[in-house]
């Protein structure tokens, strides 16, 4: 491995120790979505780190969905599920399970726990297990039916899977220690009865078993070594090594957790993101504002910007916040040298060259990235009316504004300079056209020599051929001012985070293919939307703009 030791992150550490100790002998990760919803920039993290892990030391990755609650699961989400990880370039090869694949198993296992005395069902009800449970300061009391007989346990065990009981009435716990300090360890329930119809197993089952007992068999089962999780599960590790222990695995699988990707003023929480779609805030799971990953993949992010976003965010188990401006800085970099530049005009307003002959055209040269050759060139053009963007002309220019305004020479890029010599108005007062002359002998190109200079650059498309197609700009979907959420733990939705509007582009974009991106000059990054853009009429999604407050720290 080329990283040095220093740079290698805790849980490199972890397993590096593990292999030298002959503890393990091979990595094997999994990722574990629970498909209730899409996922988003955390998942990523998750993803890149286990993918990337069993990658980095030839080992193994699995994709197991963790279904073990029939409530919520449904297939649209292990759909979008499978397709967002490979999408993010985690490849799972024939490795994909399902976690409902296991009820028999993990049913046995509980048995044998039961056998050992080691289980044991209970009839107290949700209530009475809490109250008994004790608190933080209290140790809990012993529940009345833990010396209940084995035979019996096992028996009533049996009933409960045979639908001999009603919801609630009866569960099954673990046998641990109810003066433990850490309360996951006070007699866990560990088997419920839910007469629930399962996607996977139908009605074949009407007790399921709860996560704290589920994830250890799932990991186990697989053969997973090192099962890296959020923060929020370091106290159950305990609980984890019981499991699997007590049910004697030859090999178990061991437990490391990290700290969660947050993004500062974001809403990643799938319990949100759900709401803004279920009251049609956002148009669906993948709407271009949310960070969830068909909502990145939709305005234009790559997999290669999101994995370099992970990275530059790193691995640690102290919690922190990103910005969203790291994110966008991943984006137009990764963009910069591959994206084609294209004159495209957000907020139209016509030009005329006064002294360019009427009827007249040409065809001008234009370089498409000159940061990459290979993007080559194309041909543009030109004539006596052109659109360029509203806010390129003023009538009454403040200091260093260097655009149009009378008086003023400017160059079109990869056209002429032109003079602004006035404009027309309408009856409100309103400017409708700026008019200008050009002058011929500073025709941009290898030969261009000019005898003087000029201070703005603007861009154009000729009115003769440009095509109008839709552009959304978009900000925050989150008000910034007040916050991600209000008291009630809604979204404070900002009004403005979608403009529309109708813009003129140079005609080869009007062929733009679904998820094709460009660089439109000075606008920003744009992506052709994947589904709302009709053949020959594209909807353009702004990605990122150009700008950025984001600075690289020195040490990455
Ligand atoms: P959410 O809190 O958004 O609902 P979740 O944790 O309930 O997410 P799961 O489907 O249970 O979602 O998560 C699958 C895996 O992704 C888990 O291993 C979880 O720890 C990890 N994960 C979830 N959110 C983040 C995050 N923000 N950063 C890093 N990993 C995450
Ligand atoms: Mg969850």
């Amino acid at each position: 491995m080329e990283n040095t030791e220093e740079s290698r992150n805790f849980i490199e550490r972890e397993i590096d120790k593990n292999l030298a100790d002959g503890v393990y002998d091979t990595v094997h990760t999994r990722f574990p979505p629970e498909p209730n919803g899409y996922l988003h920039i955390g998942h990523a993290k998750s993803i890149v780190l286990n993918s990337g892990i069993a990658k980095q030391y030839g080992g193994k990755f699995n994709l197991r969905f963790d279904d073990t609650n029939p409530t919520k699961e449904k297939s649209e989400f292990v759909e979008s599920i499978k397709n967002d990880v490979a999408w993010l370039g985690a490849d799972w090869e024939d490795r994909l399970f399902f976690a409902s694949d296991y009820f028999d198993q993990m049913y046995e296992y509980a048995v044998k726990l039961i056998k050992k005395g080691k289980a044991y069902v209970s009839d107290l009800n949700a209530e009475q297990i809490r109250e008994y449970r004790g608190s933080l300061t209290e140790p809990g009391k012993d529940d009345p039916n833990r010396n209940r007989p084995i035979e019996e346990s096992l028996q009533m065990f049996e009933d409960m899977k045979a639908g001999k009981y009603e919801d609630g009435s009866l569960v099954l716990r673990a046998k641990i220690d109810m003066a433990s300090p850490n309360i996951n360890m006070r007699d866990p329930i560990i088997y419920r009865i839910a007469h629930l119809t399962h996607q996977n197993t139908g009605d074949k089952w009407c007790i399921y078993p709860m996560y704290d007992f589920a994830h250890p068999l799932e990991d186990a089962i697989e053969g997973i070594t090192h099962s890296l999780c959020t923060l929020e599960f370091e106290d159950h590790r305990p609980l984890y090594n019981w499991v699997v222990e007590e049910c004697e695995f030859a090999h178990p699988p061991r437990q490391i957790e990290f700290a969660k990707l947050y993004l500062n003023n974001v809403v990643t929480g799938k319990r949100y993101i759900k709401k803004l779609v279920e009251d049609g805030i956002v148009d669906g799971w993948d709407d271009p504002r949310l960070v969830s990953i068909a909502g990145l993949r939709r305005r234009g992010y790559t997999p290669d910007s999101i994995r370099k976003f992970v990275e530059l965010c790193g691995i640690s188990k102290s919690q922190s916040t990103a910005e969203m401006d790291m994110l966008e800085y991943c984006i137009r970099e990764d963009l910069k040298p591959k994206a084609k530049r294209q004159m495209a005009v957000l907020n139209p307003l016509k030009l005329i060259i006064d002294n360019y002959p009427k009827g007249q055209s040409e065809l001008l040269d234009a370089v498409n990235n000159p940061e990459n050759e290979e993007l080559g060139s194309r041909q543009i053009s030109f004539s006596r009316e052109l659109w360029i963007e509203q806010d390129d002309f003023m009538e009454e220019p403040p200091k260093k504004y260097f655009r149009l305004f009378p008086g003023n020479e400017v160059r079109l890029m990869n056209a002429y300079f032109v003079k602004c010599v006035g404009c027309d108005k309408d009856e409100e007062g309103n400017v409708i056209a700026v008019h200008c002359t050009y002058d011929p002998a500073t025709k941009q190109g290898p030969d261009f020599k000019a005898d003087r200079k000029v201070k703005g650059t603007i861009h154009w498309v000729n009115a003769a051929d440009a095509v109008k197609v839709t552009a959304r700009l978009y900000e925050n979907i989150v008000d910034e001012e007040k916050g991600v959420y209000d008291e009630e733990g809604n979204v404070n939705v900002n009004p403005n985070s979608l403009t529309v509007c109708e813009c003129y582009v140079e005609p080869a974009l009007a062929e733009a293919k679904p998820f094709e991106s460009f660089q439109f000059v000075r606008n920003g990054f744009f992506c052709a939307d994947c589904k709302d853009s009709k053949p020959g009429a594209p909807v353009f999604n702004r990605i990122v703009s150009l700008k950025s407050s984001f600075k690289m720290p020195a040490n990455k």
